[in-house]
C-alpha cells in the first residue's frame, strides 16, 4: 500500500523538487447518517433495502424531507456525496404512489440534465431500482415518433433537457397535457452549469415550464443539484424565479486528500514547458509506479496528445504496460463509455486523458490520484475534478499542473487563493433583454401573455413586449399579448448561443469539418488564415461571408497565422460609478466595434514572415463592460510618461482579462477588452473589459462589484512574474488583435497601482 506522500517523492526525484510550490492536506470528512423518512414510497424504500442503501446521508434526508413538504431545494454537497437519492426517493414516491391508485395517471415528473449522456445515466440509475408503477424514459432530439408518443401518453418520469423543453415540449404543451396537470417535480440536475448567457436562456425556459404548468393546474416542486456552486440558493433562486432553500452539509465521508500546486521548469529564455507535457509526464510516472489516475486537459486536442505522450513515455519504460493509458473524447456511445468504465475498474486502465466531458459523461470516481493540464477555469470544477480520486474513504492525490497563463501562474503561488477561498459566484443574469425578449415572444406564443404573468419575467418584461409589438412579433389585445407571426417563435432562439454560424468546409469533398460563431470567423477562418480543427490543419482559401462559408484545403503550410484588428467602443449608458482615490471605476453598456483589418504569418519559431491586409467589414457588438479612468497627469506622476501609457494600459487590460475568472466564473474567450489613451466620451485614458455577448453575461459586472479583489490580483500577478518586459504569463495574450504591441510591463503594475490606490492619499 502507498500513500499520496509516496507517489509525491516520485514525482519531484532527480531534481524536480523545485516544480513542486504548495502541498496542502485536505481533511478527511466522518460520515453522518440519518434515517428514511415515513413518506418513503413503500416499493422505493425496498428497492433502495434491497439495492443496499440502509440509511441516507444527512443531506439526502435533509433533501427529502424539503423536497416532500413542497420546498423547492437545491442540493450542493461534494462529488460523489449522493445527490441523486436527494431527488429520487421523493421523484419515485410521487410516482410509484400516484400510479397504484386505480384510473389516476398519478405524480409525474422532469428531471432535466445539461447532456443526453447524463440523461442516460439517470435512466440506468432507475430503472435499476426497478420500482413498481413508475414508467422512465428519456426524450431528446434522437427519440423517435411513436417512442415520443408513448413517452408523452404514458411515462410519468421524463428525462430531457433544457433545448428539448424550449424547442418542442412547451411549444407543443397541448399534446402533453395530461402529463403537466400532473406535474409534481422537476428536478435540475448539474445546476452550475447554467451560467452565463446559457444560464439566461435556461432561467428563461423554466419561467416558461411554470407558466405553462400553471395553465394545467400544476406548480410543480423544484429540486436542483449541483456539486460546485456556491451561493446556491441565489444561483437557484435565479434559474427558476422562486425563493430556493440550500442544503450544502455533506454528510457522506471522503478520505483525506494531499493537494499539490505544481510549476513546469522554466527554460533560459523563461518560456516554460507546456502543462500538457508536464501532466504527460507526471500521468507516465504514476501509471508506472501503479497509481491509478486521470489527468483532465483543457481541450480534445490536449487530451489526445496528453495521452499519446504519456503512452509513449509509459512504453519506454515497460512495453507491456502502454495499453494501460487511454484518451476519452467524450461523445462516445453508452456502450463505449460502459466499456470503459469497466476496464478502469477493473484496473486494465491505469491511466486516462480527458476533457472536461468526463465531467458529465462517465463514472470514474474513486481512482488513486488526478492530475490536471491548466487550471480548469473555475474553484468550482477544480474540486469536481479533484473529486474524482479516492476509493471509498481511502487517502487520494491530486496535482494542478499550471499553464503558461497570467491566472495560472498567480494560482500556484498564491495557494490561500485556491484553498482559502469559497468557490465563486456562479454569474447569470436572469433580465439580460437580448435573452428575454425572444423567450417572452415564445411564451406568448406558447400562451397569451396577460398583466399577471409580467413581475415573473422581471422589471423590463413590459418595455420589452411593447418593443415586439411595435417590431410586429406580438400584438396587443384587451386580453394582453399575442403572437402575430405563422412561424414559430422557438426556431429563431438556440439555447447554446450559436445562432449566426459560418460553416468551414473542405472545398474538394464539399463536406462541412466544423462550424464557427460568426464572431469570431473574421479573426479565425478569414481568407488566408491557416485553421488547426480538432488536430487537422487547414488553409482557408476564401471567406464568403454571404454564403456564411469559410472555403478550405487540407494542408499544413508550415506557418501559423494571427489576426491583426482595431477596435474602439462608445459608452451608450453609465449605469454604476464610483470615484476612487486615483481612479475612476464604472460599469453599463458600451458599443464595441472592431475591424479585422489583416494578418501575420509566423513561423514556428516566432519570426513574421510577412503581414497581409484584409477588407472585412466592422463588426459592432451591445454589451455590458466594466471600465475604468486615471488622468494622464497622474500617470506622468507616477513616472509613466505619455508615450508609455498605450503600452502599458494595454498590458493592464491583457492581464487583467487573463485575471477575471478569479472573481467571474468567466473564461478568457467570454471577455474582451480595449484599452486607449485617450477616449472621446472619457477624454481619459481609458482600459475596458467588456463581456463577448449582446446584452452582455453578467461577467464584466461582477468586474465592478469585486473591482479590488480582481484589480489586486493583476497587479499581484504581474509583479510576480519573473520575465523582464512581459510574457505568456503575465501581460501577453494568445487573442490580441495588435500581436501584443505595444506592452509596457513595468507601465502596466503602475496602473494597477492607481487603481487599487487607498482614499486617503
Ligand atoms: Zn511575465
Ligand atoms: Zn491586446
Amino acid at each position: 500500500m502507498t500513500t499520496p506522500a509516496q507517489h509525491l517523492a516520485v514525482l519531484t526525484s532527480q531534481g524536480r523538487s523545485e516544480r513542486l510550490l504548495h502541498v496542502e492536506r485536505v481533511p478527511a470528512r466522518e460520515a453522518r447518517l440519518a434515517q428514511w423518512p415515513e413518506g418513503v414510497a413503500p416499493a422505493v424504500l425496498a428497492a433502495l433495502l434491497g439495492g443496499g442503501i440502509e440509511r441516507p446521508w444527512s443531506h439526502q434526508r435533509a433533501a427529502i424531507d424539503l423536497a416532500t413538504a413542497g420546498r423547492h431545494v437545491v442540493l450542493a454537497t461534494g462529488t460523489a456525496s449522493g445527490k441523486s437519492l436527494g431527488y429520487l426517493v421523493p421523484v419515485l414516491s410521487a410516482a410509484s404512489e400516484g400510479a397504484e391508485t386505480p384510473g389516476r395517471r398519478g405524480a409525474t415528473a422532469i428531471y432535466l440534465a445539461p447532456t443526453k449522456a447524463l440523461a442516460a445515466d439517470q435512466l440506468a440509475r432507475i430503472d435499476a431500482l426497478a420500482v413498481p408503477g413508475v414508467r422512465a424514459a428519456t426524450y431528446d432530439g434522437d427519440t423517435p415518433p411513436d417512442e415520443r408518443r408513448w413517452v408523452r401518453d404514458h411515462a410519468n418520469v421524463v428525462l430531457t433537457n433544457p433545448d428539448l423543453l424550449h424547442h418542442s415540449l412547451l411549444p407543443g404543451h397541448e399534446r402533453w397535457s395530461r402529463f403537466l396537470r400532473s406535474l409534481t417535480y422537476v428536478v435540475v440536475d448539474e445546476c452550475h452549469v447554467y451560467r452565463g448567457v446559457f444560464g439566461s436562456h435556461v432561467s428563461s425556459v423554466l419561467r416558461r415550464l411554470r407558466r405553462v404548468a400553471a395553465r394545467y393546474g400544476a406548480t410543480p416542486t423544484f429540486v436542483l443539484a449541483s456539486a460546485t456552486v456556491s451561493e446556491p440558493a441565489t444561483h437557484a433562486g435565479n434559474l427558476v424565479g422562486l425563493p430556493v432553500a440550500a442544503l450544502t452539509e455533506d454528510g457522506s465521508p471522503r478520505g483525506a486528500m494531499t493537494f499539490a500546486l505544481w510549476e513546469p521548469a522554466a527554460d533560459e529564455d523563461g518560456r516554460r514547458r507546456s502543462a500538457t507535457t508536464e501532466a504527460a509526464e507526471i500521468l507516465a510516472r504514476l501509471v508506472v509506479d501503479g497509481v491509478q489516475t486521470v489527468a483532465f486537459a483543457r481541450s480534445r486536442a490536449g487530451a489526445e496528445s496528453l495521452a499519446s505522450n504519456a503512452r509513449r513515455r509509459v512504453e519506454f519504460d515497460d512495453p507491456l504496460q502502454a495499453e494501460a493509458v487511454a484518451a476519452y473524447r467524450g461523445g462516445y456511445l453508452p456502450q463505449d463509455r460502459r466499456e470503459l468504465e469497466g476496464r478502469l475498474r477493473s484496473g486494465a486502465l491505469r491511466g486516462l486523458a480527458a476533457t472536461n466531458a468526463l465531467e458529465l459523461g462517465i463514472d470514474v470516481s474513486g481512482l488513486d490520484a488526478v492530475v490536471m493540464a491548466g487550471w480548469p477555469g473555475r474553484r468550482a470544477s477544480l474540486w469536481q475534478q479533484a473529486g474524482r480520486a479516492g476509493r471509498s474513504g481511502e487517502e487520494s492525490l491530486a496535482v494542478l499542473v499550471a499553464a503558461d497563463d497570467p491566472l495560472d501562474t498567480y494560482l500556484v503561488h498564491h495557494p490561500e487563493a485556491i484553498f482559502g477561498a469559497p468557490v465563486e459566484a456562479t454569474v447569470m443574469d436572469p433580465h439580460n433583454p437580448h435573452v428575454l425578449g425572444p423567450h417572452l415572444a415564445a411564451a406568448a406564443a406558447e400562451l397569451p401573455l396577460g398583466e399577471d404573468d409580467l413581475p415573473m419575467f422581471g422589471p423590463d418584461a413590459r418595455r420589452l413586449l411593447d418593443a415586439l409589438v411595435i417590431k410586429g412579433i406580438l400584438r396587443r389585445r384587451p386580453a394582453g399579448w399575442f403572437w402575430a407571426r405563422d412561424d414559430r417563435p422557438a426556431d429563431h432562439i438556440s439555447l447554446r448561443g450559436v445562432n449566426d454560424v459560418v460553416a468551414v468546409m473542405e472545398t474538394r469533398t464539399g463536406r462541412v469539418i466544423g462550424t464557427i460563431d460568426e464572431a469570431a470567423a473574421h479573426g479565425q477562418v478569414h481568407t488566408g488564415a491557416v485553421h488547426v480543427h480538432q488536430g487537422d490543419t487547414w488553409v482557408v482559401t476564401e471567406l464568403d461571408l454571404e454564403a456564411r462559408t469559410a472555403h478550405t484545403v487540407r494542408g499544413d503550410p508550415g506557418w501559423s497565422t494571427h489576426a491583426q484588428s482595431v477596435s474602439r467602443f462608445d459608452i451608450l449608458d453609465r449605469e454604476r460609478s464610483e470615484r476612487r482615490a486615483r481612479v475612476e471605476v464604472c460599469f453599463g453598456s458600451v458599443r464595441v466595434t472592431t475591424q479585422v483589418t489583416g494578418f501575420l504569418r509566423r513561423l514556428p519559431s516566432g519570426e513574421v514572415l510577412g503581414t497581409h491586409a484584409l477588407d472585412l467589414p466592422e463588426r459592432s457588438l451591445t454589451t455590458r463592460a466594466v471600465w475604468w479612468t486615471v488622468p494622464a497627469e497622474v500617470l506622468e506622476a507616477s513616472g509613466v510618461e505619455e508615450a508609455r501609457v498605450p503600452g502599458a494600459l494595454h498590458a493592464a487590460e491583457h492581464a487583467a482579462i487573463g485575471m477575471l475568472p478569479l472573481v467571474a466564473t468567466s473564461d478568457r474567450w467570454d471577455v474582451g477588452g480595449v484599452s486607449t489613451a485617450l477616449h472621446p466620451d472619457t477624454g481619459l485614458p481609458t482600459v475596458m473589459v467588456f463581456d463577448g455577448y449582446p446584452g452582455g453575461a453578467g461577467f464584466a459586472e461582477r468586474g465592478f462589484t469585486a473591482f479590488e479583489a480582481w484589480v489586486r490580483a493583476t497587479r499581484d500577478a504581474v509583479l510576480g512574474c519573473g520575465c523582464a518586459t512581459g510574457c505568456p504569463a503575465c501581460v501577453q495574450s494568445p487573442k490580441c488583435g495588435n500581436g501584443n504591441e505595444p506592452l509596457d510591463k513595468v507601465g502596466a503594475v503602475t496602473v494597477l497601482e492607481l487603481a487599487l490606490a487607498p482614499a486617503t492619499t
